[in-house]
């Protein structure tokens, strides 16, 4: 173990603030990404002194640690590099020597800081070039270091090697400190409020820089419109000349000479089919229908849909609701479509609108940034120092815009600023005129056309609290989710994290107090709150800590306890009023609920008994009696999930126990979503109009109707429209379906499709995307290929889906796996893919609670579950997993479906049926496979 250094911090005053900041930034490869089992193999450090002057340090580390291939293969390091090079201790020594008693700046610190942490005394100042340019530029989605480097064009080499990274991460540091100093000594104050301590000194000497006309350089030259682009708050909407006569017939916009070919001149492109949708949606408003209308890829379906749309609702004065599944479409249609179709069809009120918990209150972010140390955690302020740029700047207070902040990775500190409504104090709030959500309501209520996504609109559909203006024409695309997001939001679930996360934040007495209640009583005791009043609020927090505690170890019994042995081999298990494992989960639950129950109601009374009391500074006790009411109603909320869901009562519903390393998870989901809607949504509404590339099989809508509750509507009022892509599948499309591997259902399947799929990439090198229907078989196949040094990513080893395909854009031969994320919403267009390889048809598990269930009323009802739900299910799926091959008119690209069953099956034909091309080879041995793939080196011309 190398000898440990105390590095004394410098202050950063000291230096003179209006100087240039002097520092380290440093980089470690590793063996792998464990800091207990992998080791360090290459130290990189760029120091940066007063003057600006730059010195570089790199050393190999020798370890007897055998080097990964696929850390080889990112870094170029191999053992023969390290022969020879100084041990850890030594390497740290000569490190420390370079580095003095500099901060140190490192990119994604708390990875470094654990290999620090194990091995040698961490620098005593470090700031993270992550968290510096998530707040700086909230208008990036990616804050990788090699992303970043390219974009800002200061990349000094090769990325993943320790002397070129800590460059890079020196040069970042600098733009973001002077992205950072730009924003101006207001926006600095707060950032300087929110950031954790160790921010502290590198912020003051920003402000410093500030008031001594330095604010802002960079000290070397970058792209600015990428600078721009990276440092903007919200997005902006595409710009159009305005057309000051409103257009009335889609005749108008959609025909040759039309307003939308003045628009958008060269680029536009008649497509029939976009017109006969605009004009059947036209006639679904004006004559009070539902209406499906599946169009493939091409055809130009959203303006299709918002044309008429917007026409009609500007002509009858009366609301039309557009919902979409993903943010990407919804945001999409605001900023990108809606523009276009406005300077097309002339002005029409259009709005955005999401649900209540994607909204900053800006009340309670004052409150925060005026209170952090009452108010926030010390991780909490982290996070809320990458807020604090935007919070300041955005007109929208939509999260989504602020690229770099994830409200998943920070539920808690997101609970404490979003404008949910347990906190919402609605008009009488003093901060009601700047309120972005209460803006953005009024916004929608004013607008004609209003653009939101599937979510707020199954969350209103239960709601009691309704944020949805009154609306009665309703357009819902993607509409092949249907089924899916309904099930997410008819259902509950309930899991130990929650639990944990919720009493966390409420107390705790590990490494001392902490917590809501913790530091409402430090607080009341620094007020002096004594006397007759003392004696309530003490015995009131007492009994409050107890009473969380409790909660902790009832719910650790019942999330953490014997239940794993029950699950067998199948991961989650159904189970139904009355029987055995209902009961004893019932019992298990039973004392969480009431313990639950009681601290809602203390809290309740805590709360009456703040709101009420007197000498206390008002707006730090507003703030206290907001978060006892929401964890009051926190608590109420989870003790009536858990009873709903172990009770297994509610009617139409299946309930499981699904069984994870973490604890288990229980869930609850509607048996049939179609006679939900037909109930809840339909009676509502006038014209309905589903809208998707993929809702037929077969060339027919009987699944989808059945599943989404349009059977149960009136048929005069239902009708179809289907319409194939404009594009030529023929020539710019092969499939081959391989008929040489057993069928999946066999032991060998995996192994022998494994190794197909590395033959084939060992033959072909293009951008190439291959979709699994489980992890297993995507992990094996993954190592197989590393092994034989096929350089694939894998979807969670690699990266998330995001990193990968926007890796897979840049290479143009990339090979990516995925599961079921990347079957549909994957825009590769050209060459980024031309290869797709399709593991197995996308049959659902049939064991899985719903689907089980879902397939017993099927046939209890004397169906066929088979026919009726699982093969066209897949049949849909199939369909958009092919749909991410050609995605414009010039793509050229193979599928190779590796499941025998497609050529084989009797229903194989129904799934060949229902894709765009058919079968150009059917393979019965991999010559057959080779000569298809030759398709791939044709140009089409
Ligand atoms: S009205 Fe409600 S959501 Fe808006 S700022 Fe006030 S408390 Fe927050």
């Amino acid at each position: 173990m190398p000898a440990r250094r105390t590095r004394k911090p410098t202050s950063t005053k000291a230096r003179g603030a209006a100087e240039p900041l002097a520092f380290v930034a440093l980089d470690l490869e590793t063996t792998g990404l464990s800091h207990s089992q992998d080791e360090i193999i290459e130290i990189g450090a760029v120091l940066s002194s007063d003057g600006g002057k730059q010195e570089t340090f790199r050393t190999f580390v020798h370890t007897d640690k055998k080097i990964p291939l696929p850390v080889k293969r990112l870094t170029g390091i191999s053992e023969a590099d390290l022969e020879g090079a100084p041990g850890l201790e030594e390497a740290v020594r000569q490190f420390n020597e370079f580095a003095g008693d500099k901060p140190v700046v490192l990119h994604n610190a708390a990875f470094d800081l654990e290999f620090l942490e194990a091995r040698w005394q961490p620098p005593a100042e470090v700031w993270d070039t992550l968290d510096l340019s998530r707040a700086a530029f909230p208008g990036l989605r990616s804050h990788g270091l090699e992303y970043l480097a390219r974009l800002f064009g200061f990349h000094p080499g090769r990325s993943h090697r320790a002397l070129e990274d800590a460059a890079a991460t020196a040069d970042l540091f600098r733009l973001a400190c002077a992205a950072l100093g730009r924003r101006g000594e207001d926006v600095l104050r707060v950032l300087l409020a929110a950031a954790p301590g160790h921010y502290r000194g590198l912020l003051e000497a920003l402000a410093e820089g500030g008031r001594h006309g330095r604010a802002g350089e960079t000290g070397f030259q970058v792209d600015g419109a990428a600078l721009e682009n990276a440092m903007r708050v919200g997005r902006k909407r595409a710009a159009y000349p305005a057309r000051p006569k409103p257009v009335e017939s889609m005749a108008e916009v959609f025909g040759p000479g039309g307003t939308l070919s003045q628009v958008m001149g060269p680029e536009f492109e008649r497509r029939l089919e976009q017109e006969e949708i605009a004009d059947r949606i036209g006639k679904a408003l004006e004559d009070d229908l539902f209406l499906t209308v599946e169009a493939g890829t091409g055809v130009g379906k959203s303006l299709a849909y918002l044309a008429p749309a917007a026409v009609w609702a500007r002509r009858n004065r009366e609301r039309v609701v557009v919902s979409t599944y993903t943010r990407n479409l919804q945001e999409q249609l605001y900023y990108k479509d809606i523009p276009l179709a406005e300077a097309a069809l002339g002005p029409f009120r259009a709005a955005l609108l999401k649900g209540r918990g994607n909204y900053l209150c800006w009340r309670k972010w004052r409150e925060s940034v005026q209170y952090p140390d009452l108010l926030l955690s010390g991780r909490e302020r982290a996070e809320a120092m990458i807020l604090a740029v935007w919070a300041e700047s955005t007109q929208s207070g939509d999260v989504s815009e602020h690229g770099g902040f994830n409200t998943g990775r920070a539920p808690g500190l997101w609970a404490k600023l979003s404008a949910e409504s347990a906190t919402c104090q609605g008009g009488r709030c003093q901060h009601y005129r700047r309120c972005f959500l209460f803006r953005a309501r009024k916004a929608a209520q004013e607008a004609e056309l209003v653009v939101v996504n599937h979510s707020l609109l199954f969350t209103d559909l239960v709601s009691q609290n309704r944020i949805l203006p009154e609306h009665q024409r309703l357009i819902f695309d993607e509409a092949h989710n249907l089924e899916q997001v309904a099930t997410d939001y008819l259902g509950l679930s309930l899991n130990r994290w929650e639990v944990h996360n919720f009493l966390q934040g409420l107390y705790s007495r590990k490494a001392g107090e902490s917590g809501l209640l913790a530091k409402l009583g430090a607080w009341l005791k620094s007020h002096r709150h004594g006397g007759a009043a003392a004696k309530d609020w003490q015995s009131q927090l007492l009994e409050l800590g107890e009473s969380v505690l409790e909660c902790g170890k009832l719910s650790d019994r019942l999330f953490l306890s014997k239940w794993r042995q029950k699950a067998g081999p199948r991961e989650k298990i159904r189970f139904r009023p009355g029987d055995n494992l209902q009961a004893e989960l019932q019992e298990a639950a039973g004392g969480l609920v009431e313990s639950l129950l009681l601290l809602s109601d203390r809290l309740r009374l805590l709360t009456e008994w703040m709101s009420q009391a007197e000498g206390l500074d008002r707006i730090e006790q507003e703030a206290f009696v907001d978060q006892l009411r929401l964890g009051g109603q926190q608590a109420a909320g989870i003790s009536d999930t858990l009873a709903r869901l172990v009770s297994a009562d509610a009617r139409d519903h299946v309930h499981w126990v699904e069984f994870r390393e973490q604890g288990l998870i229980l869930a609850s989901g509607p048996l049939e979503v179609g006679k939900v809607i037909a109930r809840q949504l339909h009676p509502n509404l006038k014209t309905l109009v589903y809208a998707s590339a993929t809702l037929s099989v077969d060339g027919r809508f009987d699944y989808f109707l059945e599943r989404s509750g349009l059977a149960l509507a009136d048929r005069d009022r239902v009708q179809h429209l289907l319409l194939k892509s404009p594009f030529d599948y023929g020539s710019q499309a092969g499939l081959a379906v391989v008929n040489f591997l057993p069928s999946p259902r066999d032991k060998d399947f995996n192994e022998q499709v494994s190794r197909l799929i590395e033959d084939m990439l060992q033959k072909t090198r293009t951008g190439t995307l291959v979709l699994f229907t489980s992890f297993d078989l995507l992990h094996r196949c993954y190592w197989r290929l590393v092994k034989a040094g096929v350089p694939a990513l894998a979807q969670g080893i690699d990266g998330n889906p995001a990193q990968l395909l926007e890796t897979a854009r840049r290479s143009k031969d990339s090979i990516v796996l995925g599961t079921s994320s990347f079957w549909e919403g994957v825009d590769l267009p050209g060459q980024a893919l031309e290869l797709l390889v399709i593991t197995k048809l996308p049959f659902s598990v049939p064991t899985e609670p719903l689907v089980e269930a879902r397939c017993q009323a099927i046939e209890q009802a004397g169906g066929s579950a088979f026919h009726r739900y699982l093969l066209p299910e897949a049949v849909i799926r199939l369909r958009q997993g092919f749909g991410r091959l050609i995605r414009n008119k010039t793509d050229r690209g193979l599928a190779v479906l590796c499941d025998p069953r497609a050529a084989t099956s009797d229903y194989g034909q129904v799934f060949l049926r229902s894709l765009p091309v058919m079968p150009t080879a059917v393979c019965q041995n991999q010559e057959q496979l080779w000569q298809a793939m030759e398709f791939l080196q044709h140009d089409g011309t």
